[in-house]
């Protein structure tokens, strides 16, 4: 059994798709021209109508121009003086075909890419793609697709990246297990968010063999591989049972999240695209408390144009309405990047150029996303937040923009909607030690958790060996997050909590004892959330966070914990 920690939760059993490009050992040998002019000429046809299939299958989902880059790969499986070239030298010199093949794409390759001129350039990427493909066609090596899949599968990888994520069916695809990642790395959120049981950070996985049977138990981080019957037994059952509970949750769909005692909050979803509002409203969400714009950036080839925003905005808001729609402007950088727009290398990406660093240095992107949300705003109950917010001076910055364009769409003649909230995300520690003044000016805080604590900690969330210091119940953290619900309070403002801790049960019972107002999550997280609230004491809850925030370890917090909640 391997250990990992779950991510998402659910119990799967099925079987590995392994997620890994083939390494290829090629060497010259001797051999007879004939048999490897036939394996040649089958592998190109089978290297043909794999790209035709993922043409096909790539219709509707990329732009006519990247679907165009296919056509220019066929061309090459076509090309007369490529193919015929690779043939000479088998026929010519009695070596196999995939040395063959190496020998004249090379050759070609180094002579496009010596070219100064990025067609060719481009040209050098499509014959090396091609004839990877073609190479791995000759020697019975299988190249993984996501796209591709077609029956029910685990994916295992090394990591997924948040747009191999986004692309995931979930008709096929039924879980996924990785090497790498922590709860908080955005391929976990994103398989939260798509409801698949998902494993991250197990070391081992990469020793699973593609087809293999493997159960995932991502409700309890454990992964077994080639399992025997007794155990596809029980774990099939598990999964009924968990499939049971799951169901049995929807009876609060429409109920209030509301304490014993009366104390009523509100439970909301983090999102990442308009799609995702269908599962928010399945769960009985009562407002959206944090949507991740930059998804809208990272599946586009080039930045999304101020219609096109405005026209997922409109969707999201019109949907929920009248329920709040919390707005996170672009938070790019760190572990997500876009492809279309480079910057220069960082030493620390998670402490450099990004979120709204980047915004207010690139007004340009900044001003076109708020236009669209402004314009958006009289669809739905809209609020506006900005990310990796350090200082108030940042959080100024940004007002004043989002005031100038309004003033600008009004004079353009477009309806604003009044009232529209803009809040902060509190995301790093000097803005909790400051959050008396912030509330002076800002219309809501939003906790991320997911940043908070990797700064508190200074433990990158993505690095695995460190993950121990990913500590949500460590009182320090607590005290961070208690200051900042107070300086809020103070000032008559409200405080919800958009980081991952926000749907974890134990902390949904020690966040309402600190008097958090808002608990936003993934949309599958927030049934069980509610069921928690309903079952609790406030002012016991009270208690017990005034002692915990009087422990001095994250252990006896935990402790102190499960005296109340098992
Ligand atoms: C957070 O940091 O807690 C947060 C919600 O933002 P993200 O996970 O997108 O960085
Ligand atoms: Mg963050």
């Amino acid at each position: 059994m391997l250990k990992g920690i779950a991510a998402s939760s659910g119990v799967v059993v099925s079987k590995v798709f392994k997620l890994q490009p083939p390494v290829l050992d090629i060497k010259k040998v001797d051999a007879n021209a004939d048999e490897e002019l036939a394996k040649l000429q089958s592998a190109l046809e089978k290297t043909r109508s794999d790209i035709e299939a993922i043409k096909v299958r790539a219709k509707g989902k990329l732009s006519d121009e990247e679907i165009a880059i296919f056509d220019a790969h066929l061309m090459v499986t076509n090309d007369p003086d490529f193919i015929g070239q690779i043939e000479d030298t088998i026929k010519n010199d009695n070596v196999n075909a995939d040395y063959a093949v190496e020998q004249i794409a090379s050759g070609f390759i180094a002579m496009f890419e010596n070219m100064d001129d990025a067609y060719f350039k481009e040209r050098a990427a499509d014959i090396k793609d091609v004839t990877f493909r073609l190479k791995c066609h000759i020697l019975g090596e299988i190249i993984p697709d996501l796209t591709a899949i077609d029956e029910e599968v685990v994916i295992v990888a090394h990591d997924l990246t948040p747009s191999d994520t986004a692309q995931l069916d979930r008709q096929f695809v039924k879980g996924f297990a990785t090497e790498i990642g922590g709860r908080t790395s955005h391929s976990a959120i994103m398989a939260r968010s798509l409801e698949i049981p998902a494993i991250v950070g197990i070391s081992g996985i990469m020793e699973a063999k593609q087809g293999e049977t493997i159960i995932l138990d991502a409700v309890n981080g454990n992964v077994i591989l080639s399992p025997d019957a007794n155990e596809i037994t029980d774990y099939t059952a598990r999964a009924v049972e968990y499939h049971a509970y799951v169901e049995s949750l929807k009876t609060l769909k429409d109920a209030k999240s509301v304490s014993l005692d009366g104390k009523e909050v509100e439970i909301s979803a983090n999102i990442g695209t308009p799609k995702d509002v269908e599962a928010v409203l399945a769960n009985g969400g009562e407002g959206v408390g944090l949507y991740r714009t930059e998804f809208l950036y990272m599946d586009a080839s080039a930045l999304p144009t101020e219609e096109e925003q405005y026209v997922a905005y409109k969707a999201v808001l019109e949907q929920m309405n009248p329920r709040r729609v919390v707005v996170r402007t672009l938070d790019i950088g760190g572990d997500k990047n876009l492809s279309y727009l480079q910057f220069d290398h960082e030493m620390n990406p998670f402490l450099g150029y990004r979120a709204l660093r980047l915004c207010l240095d690139r007004t340009d992107i900044f001003r076109t996303q708020l236009r669209a949300l402004l314009r958006a705003s009289v669809h739905g109950k809209l609020a506006i937040m900005f990310p990796m917010v350090a200082t108030l001076n940042e959080f100024r910055q940004a007002k004043a923009i989002v005031e100038e364009e309004k003033k600008n769409l009004t004079r353009e003649g477009h309806a604003i909607a009044d009232g529209i909230e803009l809040g902060t995300m509190v995301e790093i520690p000097a803005v909790a030690a400051l959050a008396d003044q912030f509330a002076k000016e800002c219309d809501f805080f939003s906790i991320g958790t997911n940043d908070l604590i990797q700064y508190s900690m200074a433990a990158d969330r993505m690095n695995q060996k460190v993950a121990y210091l990913y500590q949500p119940y460590n009182p320090s953290l607590l005290r961070l997050i208690k200051m900042t619900i107070d300086g809020a309070h103070k000032e008559g403002k409200w405080c919800g909590m958009c980081g991952e801790m926000a749907g974890e049960p134990k902390a949904v019972a020690l966040l309402l004892g600190l008097g958090l107002d808002e608990f936003s999550m993934s949309a599958s997280s927030m049934l069980a959330a509610r069921k928690m609230i309903r079952e609790l004491s406030y002012d016991k809850m009270k208690d017990i966070a005034e002692q915990a925030l009087n422990c001095a370890t994250q252990e006896e917090v935990l402790e102190l914990l499960d005296t109340v909640i098992e």
